[in-house]
């Protein structure tokens, strides 16, 4: 294990904020993860592994160790007429990976085009976008449990998969993730409900689109839609959609008729928390070094800042005045260190 000390994070996380680690290593085998985990117990140090560190915002330096996550590799496993397993490396480019598959006709996450991070993370949050998660192709995921000191395989069952979670997410820290197992199909059934990726095909005039005809669809969306973190520092969506009770989702739908909103159960619905925001007055707004995006209220832009506890002040004042305005309470996507 090769340690740095006082190491700037800037370059190792979207917001780009000046935070240091007080170790800072990379994982490049899964002997690595063991030491790591020993080293941190040993020396009564936090460990952190990260990706990309598109999810992530530092608030503080980090007082132990941080670990980039650079495990390679993507392994078929099996095949047979209808599917295929690939193994692939938590350090993977999660967009490769995608562009990978859909090169090779392998169709379940092409949807999830372009969302920035590694493989390793796909799983944390259970990340999704345009009508498809993760959970839906993931069969199985190879991790350390840094408590019980034991490799583990848990299957898709074990994950605790929900919307923007995971067991990785509810013991956070507790599971590093090495290797996640894919299932693919060779005859996708592909998902072009959401409404702006069949106006872009029509757009171009596609009629029976291919896995690639989606991706590309995606990318366009998207690449209108959302900052990149190269220009403006950001992590997507900094805030959850909330879910509430069928009772409490009426009344508010009777004051606010434009409200956004999708039933999610027979007495539940989904809110878009962007509207909300927005709602509430925040699109493009800007205080110092930190804004609402104006393209999107649910991404917090950073237009230089220096500790990433100005996003996090800013993040406050949007969930104060949320549940002002509706009474309901904000809940960060975002990993807050
Ligand atoms: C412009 C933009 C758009 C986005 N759009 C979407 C979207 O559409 N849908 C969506 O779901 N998300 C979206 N995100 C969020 C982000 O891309 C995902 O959460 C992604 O999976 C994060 O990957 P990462 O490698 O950057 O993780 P990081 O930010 O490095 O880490 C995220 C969390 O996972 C932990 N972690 C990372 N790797 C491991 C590992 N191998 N083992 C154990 N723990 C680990 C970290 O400790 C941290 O808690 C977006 C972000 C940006 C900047």
């Amino acid at each position: 294990m090769q340690l740095s000390t006082n190491i700037s994070l800037k370059a190792y996380h979207s917001f780009s904020s000046e935070e240091k680690a007080h170790y800072f290593t990379s994982i490049k085998s899964n002997d690595d993860i063991v030491e790591i985990s020993n080293w941190c117990k040993d020396n009564h140090l936090p460990l952190l592994v990260i990706g990309a560190g598109s999810n992530i915002l530092f608030t503080k330096d980090f007082n132990g160790l941080v670990a980039k996550m650079e495990l390679m590799g993507i392994k078929k496993i099996s095949e047979s007429a209808s599917e295929v397993v690939l193994q692939v490396g938590a350090g993977e480019n999660w967009h490769h990976f995608v562009s990978y598959c859909v090169q090779k006709g392998w169709g379940g996450i092409e949807n999830l085009s372009l969302i920035p991070g590694t493989v390793g993370a796909s799983p944390i949050q259970n990340i999704g976008a345009y009508g498809v998660e993760v959970q839906e192709c993931i069969e199985s995921i190879y991790v350390y449990d840094t408590i019980q000191n034991e490799w583990l395989t848990l299957k898709n069952a074990h994950c605790a998969f929900g919307y923007r979670t995971s067991v990785f997410k509810q013991s956070p820290n507790r599971y590093i993730i090495a290797q996640v197992n894919f299932v693919l199909q060779k005859q996708p059934q592909l998902k072009t409900d959401y409404g702006v990726i069949r106006e872009v095909l029509h757009d171009k005039g596609i009629k029976n689109p291919s896995l690639e005809n989606i991706a590309n669809a995606i990318v366009q969306i998207r690449t209108q839609k959302l900052p990149d973190p190269k220009l403006l520092g950001n992590a997507g969506s900094f805030f959850k959609n909330p879910t509430l009770p069928i009772e409490q989702y009426e009344q508010l739908k009777a004051q606010f008729p434009n409200m956004m909103a999708y039933p999610i159960s027979d007495n539940a619905y989904k809110i878009a928390a962007g509207w909300l925001i927005e709602a509430a007055g925040w699109k493009g707004v800007r205080k110092g070094n930190v804004g609402c995006y104006e393209k999107q209220a649910l991404v917090i832009v950073s237009y230089g800042i220096e500790s990433g506890k100005e996003v996090f002040d800013f993040s406050e004042e949007i969930i104060r005045s949320v549940k002002e305005k509706f009474n309901i309470v904000l809940e960060r996507e975002v990993n807050i260190v």
